[in-house]
């Protein structure tokens, strides 16, 4: 099947004064065009920095990318000029964040904002521009295009600047979109507008979507798979309903018992999973799981568990799945 998107054990590591922090440990995964992929795991766990190494936007230093490689539409984006990359950046990939009035200009209208976006892309007049910005509007679901675009960014609600990011994003027809946390700011009713918004895009427009979240409640609606990580890996990775419906990793249970389920039912309690992630400056040499996990045996502490596919799509990081677990070492 045709690749988007492909990233090949990617390892991503900050110095700090307390040491290398190692925020990201071996990631592969690809994109198919279209395609959504969830990445899902709690703060830390290295997801961002996979995005922002997709963007190669990690900063370097204290940033440095140790081993690994990117590839969109087969070019290898390491060997990419800066220059090249920011047209990347503008064109192929569009990126939402979580708070958008950090990526909004509070001095210029929304109007301005856009137009100026579209003019540096693209060859035409002010008034083709304009026009353009009113179908963006109107793509992201902002009623009176018109009027809205005379107003400032403080003017609109959190949820309808998150709608004006992501008519930003998606300024250029960009093949791939990166979410990271793009709900997260915004009240129950509101994500689930901006979650439905972004199904419609997809289907409007064929665009690929990364999004990022510490809560897989979020993408059981949107996501065709879902990657689980845990302290810079992925330990689990699945179709929404292998993930939903059959999950493997201890880590997954867990982050599903944190999660409403999905037919609403609230009679069984939500309960967080115990502990606290491992220290990523020195990596536990067994499982990085082991200190939280209640499955955990001496093979656990000892050796990193190998991958183990119990389908196509569908494989878990963990040594419970790992036959030979069963024997003694
Ligand atoms: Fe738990 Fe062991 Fe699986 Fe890690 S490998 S998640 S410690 S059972
Ligand atoms: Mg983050």
């Amino acid at each position: 099947s045709e690749t988007l998107l492909e990233i090949n054990d990617l390892a991503v590591s900050f110095s700090t004064q307390g040491g290398e922090v190692q925020a990201v440990r071996g990631v592969s995964f690809a994109v198919a065009p279209g395609e959504t992929v969830a990445i899902v795991g709690e703060s830390g766990c290295g997801k961002s920095v996979t995005a922002q190494s997709i963007m190669r936007l990690v900063p370097e230093p204290p940033g440095r990318i140790k081993h690994g490689s990117i590839h969109l539409n087969g070019k290898d984006l390491a060997a990419l000029s800066d220059k090249q990359m920011r047209s990347v950046r503008g064109k192929q990939i569009g990126m939402i964040f979580q708070d958008p009035m950090t990526s909004l200009n509070p001095t210029l209208t929304v109007g301005d904002q856009l137009t100026e976006g579209i003019l540096t892309h693209e060859n035409i007049s002010k008034s083709e521009a304009e026009k353009k910005a009113v179908e963006l509007l109107n793509l992201v679901g902002i009623a009176n295009p018109q009027e809205r675009l005379k107003l400032y960014p403080h003017q609109f609600s959190g949820g309808m600047r998150q709608r004006i990011m992501i008519a930003m994003a998606l300024m250029c027809k960009p093949s791939l979109l990166i979410a990271d946390e793009p709900t997260t700011a915004l009240d129950v009713t509101i994500q689930a507008q901006i979650i439905d918004l972004f199904k419609e895009i997809q289907e409007k427009t064929g665009v690929a979507i990364i999004i990022i979240t510490h809560d897989l409640g979020v993408v059981a609606q949107i996501a065709d798979r879902i990657n689980v990580m845990y302290a810079g890996e992925i330990v689990e990775s699945g179709t929404v309903k292998e993930i939903f419906y059959k999950p493997q990793h201890p880590y997954t249970r867990g982050l599903l018992t944190s999660v409403p389920r999905l037919d609403g039912d609230r009679s069984q309690p939500l309960i967080p999973i115990a502990g606290t992630p491992p220290d990523l400056f020195s990596p536990p040499e067994g499982c990085a799981f082991t200190s939280r996990c209640k499955y955990a045996m001496e093979v656990c502490r000892a050796y990193d568990p190998a991958v183990t596919h119990l389908s196509d799509r569908h494989f878990t990081k963990c040594w419970l799945q790992d036959e030979r677990a069963e024997k003694p070492f």
